[in-house]
């Protein structure tokens, strides 16, 4: 892995006397374990001493040892102690300037006790659910095959209604065989029955803002705050205090979803930490993890009290290994990067080479934005603008969203589904997946020359996630008045774009059931009465909730939705209707292979039924809220698209 400093040019703009520290990029820092020897290692060039303590709990009472380390080069240190240490909890302790730091399970602990504090000695191997060796995630050839569901586990199962047996935990994720009261499916059955290819978890890892010490009293939060990067977070297991547990828990989690055909993504969080000051970063070599403004204090472009720095290279090896280790020892199948443009580009590109040479149907997307300024140039920032740099790494496109249903910072902002006009060629950016389609006018869409996605599969398609309202409260707030069946409409309509679009679609979890934060619209710490799906709704729309899983179903047999490079889209994606509140395309020519040789796509966000040109002889596909593989019925040279509606003809020859 050749990991090493950020290159000169963005070594002078944001040198420090960090970059000085020698390091050890090469170095393995994990705890190895035998059941003779346990070694230990740790990187700290401005330790003056530093020890290990040994315990017999992960909270409480005094140590059982304590042994000091051995100075090595690089800034290393290490020590072998020559018992059996399976099952013992340890924290480290550096001193520096001559002053004793806090204690810390180390930045490398794979398993912690209760909120984190300690680490555990541990035989990971001894973890392994039955099969773990034969243990597969889906295979992933492009990765706008697949179909994004963004959950956080906690929501999934935590309803009275919800019928789990383990509300809240990674067991309750894949419990099979949970109704509502009205005998539908909900949680893991739910989200199989739905057809989406991958459960993108929220934040998982252990993270600081729920006290794992109290599993009775109801706590809530997504877990952007991380604690410690390398292990399970103790809430969602059924035994926060056993180190152990949530390891197993969580591999037995991955496990069931694989043996379903499904992956596993992880929505990461290594742009900022939980704690500043007292964060393990700073308690092993105190300032190097992070950014730092010109007048000496934290630089915050996470707008969370901190941002690290991902062009040093013992924080680029940190996370790069971090990542390998939930891919290796977890199985993870790919990662969701928060606020990815705090990192560097080549962060990332080293990452994702790393590990897609691990599993090559991994996949990487992030956030290529930032919440606020960083010393980092936007020259080498992981944003947006610069995805054709990021070589394997895909973005969010809040272009669609926004063009969508309106802006995410005003909730009066209203978008193609709900009225706007002037923001159809914004729409068929979406469906161009954000590439330079030759038939896009760029002017329109971001004042530049073209696309930012050298790819389709570069880009996210999502019109709502965890973040600001769900769809339906926008759809409510942002169309006063409207009714009921409006609402719905325009909300079919929004996710009907996703998931005809060429990017990667991504589905904010229980939008197919029109989920509701009672119009909250940042319910990170909120209680679960807001955040958790009711699976009422599944019985209140259940209309809804079939449209989406079929139109699923019909993405995933259709791969001219889903074309794999530019070059191709540009040749087989043919925009023939622009005008206010209607666009339309074809896909012709059996692309990429379709068994269909035609299909034509228009979407009416008027809320009056169109005539629109259709010539020769089409089967009907979708129309309005009816979906059919097969065609339900045929149309000639011309045909009608009922209000707020999407609708979808195919030839399958032309005669
Ligand atoms: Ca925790």
């Amino acid at each position: 892995m050749p990991v090493k400093n950020a290159d000169s040019a963005l070594e002078k703009n944001i040198a420090t006397r960090f970059d000085d520290y020698p390091v050890c990029p090469d170095a393995d820092l994990w705890t190895y374990y035998t059941p003779q020897a346990t070694t230990f290692k740790l990187w700290s060039p401005v330790a003056e001493e530093a020890v290990v303590k040994l315990y017999e709990k992960g909270e409480g009472g005094m140590p059982l040892e304590v042994y000091s380390f051995e100075q090595k080069n690089g800034g290393l240190w290490e020590i072998e102690v020559p018992y059996n240490l399976s099952g013992i909890y340890y924290t480290y302790q550096v001193k520096t300037e001559g002053r004793w730091l806090e204690e810390t399970p180390g930045i490398y602990a794979r398993a912690v006790g209760v909120n984190g504090k300690r680490a555990m000695v541990i035989d990971l191997a001894a973890t392994n659910p039955p099969g773990w060796e034969n243990d597969r995630g889906p295979l992933v050839e492009h990765p706008n095959d697949i179909i994004l569901y963004e959950l956080h586990i906690r929501d999934l199962t935590i309803h009275p209604h919800s019928g789990s047996s383990h509300p809240g935990k990674y067991a309750g994720l894949t419990e099979k065989g949970t109704r509502n009261r009205d005998g539908l499916a909900t949680g893991f059955d739910h989200i199989r029955e739905l057809g989406v290819t991958h459960i993108h978890l929220l934040p998982a890892f252990d993270y600081c803002s729920v006290d794992e010490s109290k599993p009775g009293e109801p706590q809530y939060n997504w877990g952007y705050d991380p604690q410690n990067y390398n292990v399970p977070e103790g809430s969602y297991a059924t035994d926060p205090f056993n180190a152990e547990v949530r390891v197993k828990e969580f591999k037995q989690m991955v496990k069931a979803v694989h043996d379903e055909g499904l992956g596993v993504i992880m929505d990461v969080v290594y742009n900022h930490t939980g704690f500043t000051d007292e964060a393990d970063f700073n308690l092993e070599v105190p300032g190097y993890y992070y950014r730092q403004t010109n007048d000496g204090n934290w630089s915050d472009a996470s707008g969370c009290g901190n941002e690290t720095a991902s062009e040093r290279a013992m924080v680029r090896k940190f996370i790069i290994e971090s990542c390998k280790h939930w891919v290796r020892e977890y199985h993870i199948d790919g990662f969701r990067f928060d606020l990815m443009a705090i990192h560097d580009i080549e962060t990332m590109n080293l990452l994702t080479e790393e590990l897609k040479k691990i599993n090559p149907s991994i996949v990487v997307y992030g956030e290529g934005w930032t919440a606020g300024g960083s010393p980092l140039p936007d020259s080498h920032k992981a944003l947006k603008a610069n995805t054709k740099k990021l070589k394997q790494v895909a973005a969010f496109s809040d272009d669609l969203r926004d063009a969508v249903k309106g802006s995410v910072f005003d909730e009066k902002s209203r978008g193609f589904v709900s009225g706007a006009t002037g923001v159809e060629e914004k729409i068929k950016f979406g469906v161009a997946g954000c590439t330079d389609h030759p038939q896009l006018d760029f002017g329109w869409i971001n004042f530049s020359q073209g696309g930012w996605a050298a790819e389709p599969w570069q880009s996210v398609s999502y019109v709502s996630c965890h973040d600001n309202h769900t769809l339906y409260d926008k759809l409510k707030l942002s169309c006063k008045g409207a009714r009921e069946e409006e609402i719905k409409k325009m909300h079919m309509l929004a996710n009907g774009i996703v998931l005809t679009s060429q990017g990667i679609p991504f589905l904010h979890a229980g939008v197919e059931l029109m989920r509701s934060k009672g119009g909250e619209h940042n319910s990170y710490n909120l209680p679960d009465s807001v955040n958790r799906i009711d699976w009422n709704l599944k019985t209140k729309n259940r209309d809804v909730f079939t449209w989406y899983k079929e139109l699923i179903a019909l993405r995933k047999a259709h791969p001219a939705f889903r074309m794999p490079d530019a070059g191709l889209l540009a040749r087989h994606l043919v925009f023939t209707v622009t005008e206010a509140g209607l666009v339309g395309f074809q896909l012709k020519d059996h692309a990429n292979g379709d068994s269909w040789k035609n299909i034509l796509v228009f979407y009416n966000a008027r809320k009056k039924a169109v005539r629109v040109p259709a010539k020769g002889e089409w089967s009907v596909a979708v129309k309005g809220d009816r979906i059919s593989p097969e065609g339900f019925e045929k149309v000639q040279d011309e045909t009608e698209i009922p209000p707020l509606s999407m609708l979808m003809l195919f030839q399958e020859q032309v005669l």
